[in-house]
């Protein structure tokens, strides 16, 4: 096989699809002359409720305030604890941090790196309002046993959605098991704008008009303002891009699938662990991780070969340097460090070719 180069990600393809209904919605909005919560706001949060079976779409700023928002209005903060994975990506913890709130980490569970529901109920005390389950890599979380903790102990629960837009927890999509669930739109997800964008889903209709308020400078009307609030909304242009780009979510989704399907069936080096997929779980692939003892030896080989890829993530949550007056240390969640020692992300998007699938597979099997 040829010598070819494969980036770890590519937004081309989709955009050669779709470019022309982008355009479309850019002048659809230049054309209405009105930048900020409007109409393209109020069709897309429509259109993303209705696509997580949820009654409510609060369209924000970012994935980080879709998940900071709907903790403050639930009212927690400084004295509270929020239970979190140890190995997610930072955000999930500084949506609890700016809160005033103290995350509390668990570890993940080795075969599916996503929060072990075993160790949720040690970490629980009498402080804890919340547990917030990322369904990292497109993987759902095991969401039966960690609703009944939740349940058992009074805690709401939080979705972290930003990695796994429309995936399936026994055929209900996720985002529609919590409290409230946030979503990122980073360009990047499988569900992207062309800039930064969230969303918090709720059914609750206390919960939904405060994540708004909250979002829009804590007003109710204009010039009213009941909570000291954020700017944080998601803006017309944005909230345009994403209603084009929701009604090939599902398309996107079965893509990366193709993609997973064939690296699962084709990569057979015994020095890679490939990802696991329980019976109840219909993922969507954000990230295809793998681990290998020799991950950093992997890397420089695969950069070699031209494959690009990524690791997700080097450094858990509770060894960051911006973490470390919560008074974690090395050991202290093994399956979180071995994750973050082992991991390595192959390229997976939208539209890769045949010959870009196959091309990872060969140079993956011959890794030694
Ligand atoms: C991307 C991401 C976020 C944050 O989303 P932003 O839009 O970048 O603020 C939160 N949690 C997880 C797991 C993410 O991957």
């Amino acid at each position: 096989m040829s010598e070819i180069k494969v980036p770890f990600v590519s937004f081309r393809p989709l955009e050669k699809e779709i470019g022309d209904e982008l355009r479309a919605a850019f002048d659809r909005v230049l054309n209405n002359s009105w930048y900020i919560k409007g109409k393209e706001d109020e069709a897309f949060e429509k259109a993303f409720a209705g696509y997580c079976g949820r009654k409510h779409c609060v369209g924000v700023g970012s994935g980080l305030d879709a998940l900071m928002l709907p903790l403050k209005a639930l009212g927690i903060g400084e004295g509270d604890e929020v239970i979190l994975p140890a190995n997610t990506f930072i955000a999930t913890a500084l949506a609890v941090t700016y809160t005033g709130a103290k995350p509390v980490l668990v570890d993940a569970d080795l075969r599916t790196y996503n929060m072990d529901p075993a160790k949720i109920e040690e970490a629980v005390t009498e402080r804890t309002k919340a547990v917030m389950p990322v369904h990292l890599y497109g993987q759902p979380c095991d969401m039966g046993p960690i609703t009944e903790i939740a349940k058992k102990h009074g805690l709401y629960v939080i979705e972290d959605c930003a990695q796994a837009h429309g995936a399936k927890y026994k055929g209900q999509v996720i985002g529609s098991f919590g409290d409230a669930a946030g979503f990122s739109f980073y360009p990047g997800k499988n569900l992207g704008a062309l800039g930064d964008a969230g969303a918090t889903v709720t059914d609750s209709d206390e919960l939904a008009k405060k994540v708004a308020s909250l979002a829009n400078y804590g007003s109710d009307y204009k010039y009213h303002h009941v909570y000291q609030g954020n700017n944080s909304r998601l803006d017309e242009m944005q909230a345009a891009f994403l209603s084009v780009k929701l009604k090939g979510l599902d398309k996107v989704n079965e893509d990366r699938r193709r993609i997973a399907g064939r690296y699962l069936a084709g990569i057979s080096n015994p020095l890679i662990t490939l990802p696991y997929v329980p019976a109840y779980a219909e993922p969507v692939w954000h990230i295809f991780a793998v681990r290998c003892e020799k991950r950093d030896e992997l890397e420089k080989y695969l950069e070699e070969c031209g494959v690009g890829c990524n690791k997700h993530y080097p450094i858990p949550v509770h060894l960051q340097e911006c973490y470390k007056d919560l008074g974690y240390g090395k050991g202290d969640f093994p399956v979180a460090e071995e994750v973050a020692k082992t991991e390595l992300s192959l390229p997976l998007y939208y539209g890769m070719t045949d010959e870009e699938i196959e091309y990872v597979v060969e140079k993956v099997n011959g890794f030694k």
